[in-house]
């Protein structure tokens, strides 16, 4: 039998056909705008150009919308997009105004994200009309939040509506915040304490060879890389995070889908993160504001597949799931105990200009060693309450206890880590 020539699917006729590859790998033409990461004003920094199209103009590395540059690809290969489409930018700017504030001119105080990035369309109104394809890596916009655990606390009354940060239906006033991800690598290096020719050949390794330009291109030091991004969730005025002396509620959240979405049980962040919610809303109810910074960094930034892996692991182990092995079960799977690497994550925290956080609804040592490493000073620390704990979650939360998370209680012993057992599989 003789198999069949592949037929060429017609979009992919249609949109491109003959063409060759065009390689990132060597320089552009002339005519890619200059980047000066730190420079105090977004005109003196220079807009980031990822575009796919006119390649003379890039001066990044990678391109826009993090992981889902990958769906971009798929609709352009399928036809469903045109590779030529330019965003349409009309109504999209900021229904709040972020800055600018002094730490976006220090290059060393911000490095994993464009702090000009929600403000491109003004900033770059010139370069926009020259045909630059200039896009917002970060989209700042309003909602209503309403979450059963707030309604719960409001009918214990824990929580009155005011009609101003909370309303009599239970929702939540906020203004949020997407950021996609941008990374000097000189300044990522930095922070990792190794060299950036370390920093891009093991990125390039490691991503099996995906940007090239990560070791051909050391003249282009930005890089979009293809990973989750974070949103932000504020409640009261955004420009108050930058006032020390306006009380600030925050929590630093990484995603755990199956307990902040589903509300499976094995973990207590989806608790944790309501908790930090509703002591948000309070916070800012009484004159001062609140932020929840929430990561996609799933399962410890080593993906759910891993932590599921995990969980079994734990669960079938000799003498059961304990907190005593909480960790090494982990690292027996993974590698490590942990991706998550916190060094990025105040970022953030100075894009919106924050000097001190007053409440922080976080126990991770490693999350408050970088923000207060990073120069932000934190008041108090706010633990999750015992009664938010579920049963299947107890060993999970005295193992990281033992490890040096915060907690307001006596911290667990080797004795007391062989206490807790998690439920069985079946
Ligand atoms: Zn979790």
């Amino acid at each position: 039998m003789v198999a069949e020539p592949n037929p060429v699917p017609p979009a992919a006729t249609a949109r491109s056909a003959p063409r060759h590859i065009r390689l990132t790998s060597h320089h552009g033409a002339e005519g890619a705008l200059a980047i000066r990461w730190g420079a105090p004003t977004a005109a003196e920094r220079g807009p980031l150009i990822g575009t796919t199209t006119t390649r003379a103009h890039r001066n990044v590395i990678g391109t826009h919308s993090g992981s889902y540059s990958v769906y971009r690809a798929l609709a352009v290969a399928s036809g469903a997009l045109s590779p030529e489409h330019r965003a349409d930018l009309t109504n999209t700017a900021p229904t709040d105004v972020i800055g600018p504030y002094a730490q976006w001119s220090d290059p060393s105080a911000i490095v994993s994200l464009d702090p000009w990035g929600a403000m491109v369309a003004e900033a770059f109104t010139t370069e926009l009309a020259a045909g630059f394809d200039i896009r917002p890596t970060i989209a700042i916009t309003k909602a209503h939040v309403i979450l059963p655990e707030i309604a719960d606390a409001i009918a214990k009354g824990r929580l009155q509506p005011d009609g101003r940060i909370l309303l009599p239906n239970g929702a939540a006033l906020v203004t949020k915040a997407a950021i996609e991800p941008v990374w000097y690598l000189p300044g990522v290096a930095a922070r990792f304490g190794c060299s950036e020719t370390t920093l891009r050949r093991v990125l390039f390794e490691e991503t099996g060879g995906m940007y090239p330009e990560l070791v051909t291109r050391s003249d282009l030091e930005v890089f979009l890389p293809p990973i989750g991004g974070q949103t932000l969730y504020i409640f009261g005025n955004a420009r108050d995070l930058a006032d020390s002396s306006v009380e600030l509620t925050a929590r630093v959240h990484d995603e755990c889908n199956g307990s902040d979405v589903f509300g499976s049980d094995i973990c207590t962040c989806r608790p944790y993160l309501t908790h930090a919610i509703e002591e948000c809303i309070r916070g800012a109810q009484r004159g001062g504001v609140g932020l929840v910074a929430y990561s996609r960094k799933e399962g410890r930034a080593l993906g759910e597949v891993t932590k599921f892996l995990v969980y079994n692991a734990r669960k079938r182990q000799a003498g059961g799931d304990t907190a005593d092995q909480y960790f090494a079960r982990t690292e027996c799977v993974a590698g490590v105990q942990d991706m998550r690497f916190q060094e990025l994550m105040p970022d953030v925290l100075h894009w919106l200009g924050i000097r001190k956080i007053h409440r922080l609804v976080s126990m991770s040592n490693m999350k408050y060693d970088a923000i207060v490493g990073s120069g932000i000073e934190v008041g108090e620390r706010i633990n999750i309450p015992e009664e938010l704990i579920p049963a299947d979650a107890r060993v999970e939360i005295d193992a990281k206890m033992a490890a040096g998370y915060f907690t307001p209680g006596p911290v667990p012993d080797a004795e007391e880590l062989k206490i807790a057992k998690g439920r069985e599989l079946a």
